[in-house]
């Protein structure tokens, strides 16, 4: 056997290791490098896996190795880099390596098919159709008038959008040798040029020269800034210093779609050197991106979490923008948090990457408070904006109107006889969470889960939130009859109409999932907002993100009580950045902001402390809590889920697997459960989950090394679907 002539590949497969095979029948090993695809024959049939490394010898006795069938790239789409970040996450998150790997090609090419080209069809001058005399024909005179202008050739589209369908003209240019058929790459539009930019303040500038000044190594950095306080400006800044150094940047924000102002804003100022990756995209229009990328083409990539894999050969830069939301941890299949490996990654490539948020995560803070990231502080709005007034709205014994106390009706009224704009949150879509009978108390309760189906009067339907169950609405009690159901509670629909009754002269923008489902909603609403035409705002979360609302002056915030007793240790932390991030939509620019929060109750430490101290000081509250708690960023977790259609088998199941842990050395370990999960029923089936601790990191992940690919071997397994989630950050 010639040396490193196996091939160890990654094959997607629900299985922890790679597979060696032998190279296709008469194919030269040496020729084929590490991030290839291969066609390989895997069981009964087929599949196509990635060449991770080659070998010189394999555990398997060389003589039982299967050949692989087909090469089929020439060069490989994932460099040696883009390999060990992927399998140290599979390591990391316990997911098998051929999944994890399959999971960031883009969709084409994980089916095996032939990449796209970047470069597009196109025609240019030859020297004869240079120096030839003007002809007379004047469609010909118009393209190679045309052409005289692009001495690099232009795309065959812009050439039909500049002089309408040519092809047969062309064709005959062609024959007489005055054009000829070109390929091109993708043309870089230069960036807008601004009127007038800002001058960034000391703060800005500070944070911008620490970072700037470290791209040649790692480092990561928290940028911690209070909303309006130039964060953007800061990126904007960095990016520009690492294109400068002609290094790649990776920006990850958490929903692209939801924020089209950011969007804008890179562009005008990065011109389209950037690539954008999210899943508003079409398959090809990714691939389009994740090849810019990975070619060198695109020197910046802004996209969501998935995006965290894109191969970027000159990687400069990492920023992660709103590090504290949940978006940026996969929460099924494989469930990687891409703003954990982020700084993976940077620390992979030796470059600097920079976290930043209005409302850090606890688990940053803390990284801050031990010295593993270096703090940056933005704590004044930028532009002489001033920070927001906060107060709590004690509604205990308030006679509400649709979930508004009269205070807060007051405030509304005034804000808007002013001639300002107001939003308000309340984080429920629908008309009411819930239906009831009057008559004899029957709730709509969803059949599949432990959960109750939200009313949808637009959609004139019960909707489950938790399994997507639907069904029409009931004309009367399904147990009594009575023709007396009920609405029950708030939801975003409803708050619509009851401002449309007290407040029927101005117009309502509600922006919720439900109103902006359609391509380009949201940009519409969002427009119409800016423009002035709506004066009241409503919505759920999808306004707290990064919103830009100059005109907003009040914010009211209605039902934020449940993150104060949730069974979730991680609600009240949830609660705080979704108050603060609100908040931050209010008095942005020249005019005053005011935040009125609604509560039942007003006296609560967490609550009192963030309204009175600010979130950096709520944050410290509920750092100690954990601490005392001993709980993460203080332990280290991971939660293994288990489901199936009836009750015993899920706990049996993980009984086993805390009994097989047991087998190894679980000193320093703790073992909480199995217990039913908080919802126990959910889609029609019972689960529960078994949470693994550890006070370290190693620890945690010795056991889980050797207990996970163990498990696929318990009987109790074949009865229950079960997954395992390294650093869960919902215990649902
Ligand atoms: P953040 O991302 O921290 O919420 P942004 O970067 O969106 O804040 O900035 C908020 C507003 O302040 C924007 O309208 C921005 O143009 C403006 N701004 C940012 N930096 C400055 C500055 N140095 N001087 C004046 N205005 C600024
Ligand atoms: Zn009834
Ligand atoms: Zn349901």
């Amino acid at each position: 056997m010639p040396s490193q002539s196996i091939l160890r590949i990654a094959v997607p497969a629900p299985l922890y290791t790679c597979f060696d095979y032998l190279p296709p029948e008469g194919v030269d090993p040496a020729t084929l490098s590490p991030g290839i695809r291969l066609l390989l024959p895997f069981g009964r049939g087929e599949r196509i896996g990635v060449l991770v490394e080659k070998v010189s010898s394999s555990t398997l006795d060389t003589g039982s190795l299967k050949s692989a069938t087909a090469v089929l790239d020439s060069q490989p789409l994932l460099t040696g880099q883009d390999l060990k970040l992927l399998l140290w996450a599979a390591s990391y998150y316990q997911h098998p390596p051929g999944e994890a790997i399959a999971a960031a090609l883009p969709v084409r090419l994980r089916r095996g098919e032939e990449r796209i080209k970047l470069e597009e069809a196109g025609w240019r001058l030859t020297a004869r159709g240079e120096a030839a005399q003007p002809t007379r024909a004047p469609r010909q005179r118009q393209i190679i008038q045309t052409l005289k202008g692009q001495p690099k050739g232009i795309t065959q589209q812009a050439l039909h959008a500049l002089c309408g369908s040519c092809r047969p003209i062309l064709r005959t240019l062609e024959k007489k040798g005055w054009v000829e058929p070109c390929e091109l790459k993708p043309q870089h539009i230069a960036p807008t040029p601004e009127t007038s930019r800002l001058t960034l303040n000391p703060a800005q500038r500070a944070a911008i020269t620490t970072v700037a000044s470290n791209l040649q190594g790692f480092g990561a950095f928290l940028l911690n800034g209070v909303t309006g306080s130039g964060k953007t400006e800061v990126y904007l800044g960095l990016i520009e210093a690492a294109l400068a150094a002609n290094r790649q940047v990776l920006v990850l924000v958490p929903e692209i779609a939801l924020t089209p102002q950011l969007m804008q804003r890179f562009q005008s100022r990065i011109g389209s050197l950037i690539a954008l990756l999210h899943s508003g995209l079409s398959e090809r229009e990714r691939e389009r991106g994740w090849q810019a990328a990975s070619q060198g083409e695109a020197a910046v990539v802004l996209g969501t979490r998935s995006a965290i894999f894109t191969p970027l050969p000159q990687l400069g830069l990492i920023i992660i923008d709103e590090e504290h939301d949940l978006s940026f941890k996969q929460q099924d299949g494989f469930r990687y948090s891409a703003r954990d490996l982020a700084i993976v990654r940077a620390r992979h490539r030796c470059c600097p990457v920079l976290l930043g948020s209005a409302t850090p995560s606890l688990e940053s803070l803390h990284n801050v408070a031990t010295g593993r990231y270096q703090g940056l502080t933005l704590s004044e709005r930028a532009g002489g904006a001033r920070p927001p007034r906060i107060d709590l709205l004690d509604i205990r014994s308030a006679p509400l109107n649709g979930g508004l106390s009269p205070a807060l009706l007051g405030m509304l009224e005034r804000e808007l006889t002013a001639g300002n704009q107001v939003l308000l949150f309340l984080n429920r879509r629908g008309y009411a969470p819930v239906v009831i009978c009057h008559h004899c108390g029957w709730l709509s309760e969803c059949p599949r889960c432990d959960a109750r189906m939200t009313l949808h009067l637009g959609t004139q339907l019960l909707w489950c939130h938790h399994c997507g169950h639907q069904r029409r609405l009931y004309r009367e009690c399904p147990r009594c009859s009575s023709s007396d159901l009920r609405p029950l509670g708030q939801g975003t629909e409803r708050l619509e109409e009851v401002l449309a009754q007290q407040f029927p002269n101005h117009p309502i923008a509600r922006i919720d999932r439900d109103s902006t489902r359609r391509k380009g909603a949201l940009e519409r609403l969002l427009n119409a907002v800016h423009d002035g035409h709506y004066r009241i705002l409503l919505g759920t979360q999808m306004l707290a993100k990064g919103h830009h609302f100059p005109d907003v002056t009040l914010v009211g915030i209605l039902d934020m009580d449940q993150g104060l007793f949730s069974a979730d240790y991680r609600a009240a932390e949830r609660m705080a950045q979704m108050v603060e991030q609100v908040a931050g939509r209010a008095g942005r620019a020249n005019k005053p902001g005011r935040v009125l929060i609604q509560t039942r109750h007003p006296d609560h430490p967490l609550l009192q402390t963030l309204i009175h101290q600010g979130y950096n000081a709520f944050a410290q509250l509920c750092l100690d809590e954990r601490c005392q708690a001993s709980l993460p960023p203080f332990r280290y977790q991971a939660l293994l889920r288990a489901e199936a259609p009836s009750s015993e088998k899920p706990i049996r199941f993980l009984e086993d697997a805390a009994r097989q842990a047991a087998h190894f050395n679980t000193q320093g370990i703790e073992l909480w459960g199995p217990v039913p999960a908080p919802m126990e029923r959910r889609a029609g089936r019972i689960r529960a989950h078994l949470l693994i601790q550890a006070g370290h990191r190693s620890t945690l992940h010795r056991v889980l090394s050797q207990l996970i690919p163990s498990l696929g071997k318990l009987k109790s397994a074949r009865h229950v679907r079960w997954s395992i989630d390294v650093d869960p950050q919902e215990m649902l």
